[in-house]
């Protein structure tokens, strides 16, 4: 049995109460490690030694402070096996898909901010005859990074690399669902030198860690990915400490497909916007509407596609892997189970699956299509975040645009159309921080990210992140 250990002051350490949490393989329902059940004692250890780290990791030349965080990308490709395999194990995402995406991602969310604090300016504000302004940014202090479960080491990285460039020092909590990868992390900082205190890494329980990292004093920004509710909980903590927010919710994206738009790119994306990494990705489209004069063909064409995804143990080579948890394939089970008594009609999937032989145990459910609900009732408002989609077909850009606009979430929407025209117009009243014409997950490092609405409170990626991990002064010389 594996036994993780915290990340505090540079060392691996034990859990301050000794306990343990179980860590289970989805695939098969086993605990296969255990990982440290954390409370706000390890919390303020962390702390103490992030604020003894301060000083000289904000004072670092910030080329020295980039070579250390290129170190880190360094150390995880050199082990990408055993990266790629901890988060197929941890996740019960296909090997494949966590060699192709998760770990090279995390990879290049170091190197690039290794890179882009070396770019980094700032602006000067002029003012003729009378003097000049200039913006200085300085780190925050000490910021917490706490990431959900399902793009682990992808969304952890995309925090810390950030808070460490600009000059932070961090704590990070991994999801307990899926700690492992963010572990080997940790081993990786050990071997690179990191200096300590610099990060730590402190596993354990939302509900215990992640409050305790909300509530203490010494924190001063918190950014965070997980479920709408929790960053409601959490801004009810750390808003009234005037602490800086940056948080990633939940989502109900559209896909909206017009009769015009290139047939074969947009069926093979929209299979896998829906459902790669068992739909369980923010991003991916799960309601998806269809102009009229193609929902048929679209729907004969799909329902084939779908039918044909392989799905089953995640090691070998398949299409649909596991589900996170068995809390999460209840939950999935039981939105299906809506949607049928909404009036659905199931046209494929709709169950659970079992696997023979070692998986047999495992959290598997076919890739599931619904159509015939109406674009307001609960299964088409309430994220459901696994392999579910609903078709549902449209008249005109008006009625598509008032569907899309209708739930409280606003994260990602794609869109298909050769109309140059309408794909702009529809952009601009679409109510979502992220817009994909003619692609899904085409992601660009530097761009902005992040949701409107329920799905979010300010912006993540380039620019947007190394702001949010400074405070901006203002210097105003008069000649
Ligand atoms: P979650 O909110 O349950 O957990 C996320 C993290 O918050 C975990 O580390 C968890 O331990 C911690 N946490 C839980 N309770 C807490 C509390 N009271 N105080 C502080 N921290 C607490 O989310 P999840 O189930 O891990 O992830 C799924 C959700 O994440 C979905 O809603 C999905 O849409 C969302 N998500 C959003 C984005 C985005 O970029 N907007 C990306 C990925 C996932």
């Amino acid at each position: 049995m594996i036994y993780l250990k915290n990340y505090i002051n540079g060392e691996l350490v034990e859990p301050y109460a000794g306990q343990y949490l179980e860590n289970i393989d989805p695939s098969r329902g086993t605990v296969f490690s255990m990982i440290p059940d954390s409370d706000a004692n390890d919390v303020q250890k962390a702390v103490e030694a992030a604020e003894a780290a301060e000083e000289a990791w904000a004072n670092l030349h910030y080329e020295k402070r980039a070579a250390y965080i290129e170190a880190i990308a360094k150390g995880i490709e050199a082990r990408m096996d055993e990266f790629v395999a901890a988060e197929s194990l941890d996740n019960g995402k296909p090997l494949s898909l966590a060699r192709r995406v998760d770990i090279p991602r995390a990879v290049s969310n170091f190197r690039f901010f290794a890179t882009a604090i070396q770019q980094q300016s700032t602006e000067t504000h002029f003012m003729e005859g009378l003097g000049v302004n200039y913006t200085l940014r300085r780190p925050i202090g000490v910021v917490a990074c706490i990431s959900p479960w399902n793009l682990p080491l992808y969304l952890f990285s995309w925090k810390i690399a950030p808070a460490l460039a600009t000059g932070n020092c961090v704590i990070a909590k991994p999801s307990e669902i899926t700690p492992y990868t963010s572990y080997l992390l940790s081993e990786v900082c050990k071997e690179i030198g990191l200096p300590k205190g610099v990060l730590n890494i402190i596993h354990g329980l939302g509900p215990k860690v992640g409050d305790a990292l909300s509530r203490h004093q010494k924190i001063k920004a918190i950014s965070f990915t997980g479920g709408t509710a929790t960053g409601r909980t959490i801004a009810s903590i750390a808003a009234p400490m005037f602490k800086k927010l940056s948080l990633e919710l939940g989502g109900k994206n559209p896909n909206i497909i017009f009769a015009d738009c290139n047939f074969e790119k947009m069926i093979k994306t929209t299979v896998r916007s829906s459902f790669e990494n068992q739909g369980q990705i923010c991003l991916c489209g799960s309601r998806i509407f269809v102009e009229r004069s193609i929902y048929d063909k679209f729907k004969t064409e799909f329902v084939e596609r779908v039918n044909a995804l392989s799905i089953g143990d995640p090691r070998t080579d398949v299409n649909v892997g596991a589900i996170v948890s068995q809390a999460h394939y209840n939950k999935i089970l039981s939105y299906i189970n809506l949607a049928k008594e909404e009036g659905g009609r199931i046209i494929s999937g709709g169950e659970a699956y079992i696997p023979e032989g070692d998986c047999k145990e495992g959290y598997f459910i076919k890739p599931t299509v619904i159509e015939g609900l109406a674009y307001n009732c609960r299964t088409n408002m309430e994220e459901i975040f696994g392999p579910v989609v609903t078709l549902t077909p449209f008249d005109t850009e008006k009625e598509v645009l008032m569907y899309a606009n209708a739930t409280e979430y606003g994260l990602a929407t794609s869109i298909w159309t050769e109309n140059l025209s309408r794909a702009h117009r529809m952009a601009e009243k679409v109510e979502s921080g992220i817009i994909w014409i003619n692609c899904w997950l085409l992601r660009d490092l530097r761009t902005p990210f992040g949701g409107m609405k329920n799905s979010g409170v300010g912006r993540e990626g380039g620019w947007e992140a190394l702001r949010f991990f400074t405070e901006a002064k203002n210097v105003c010389i008069a000649y």
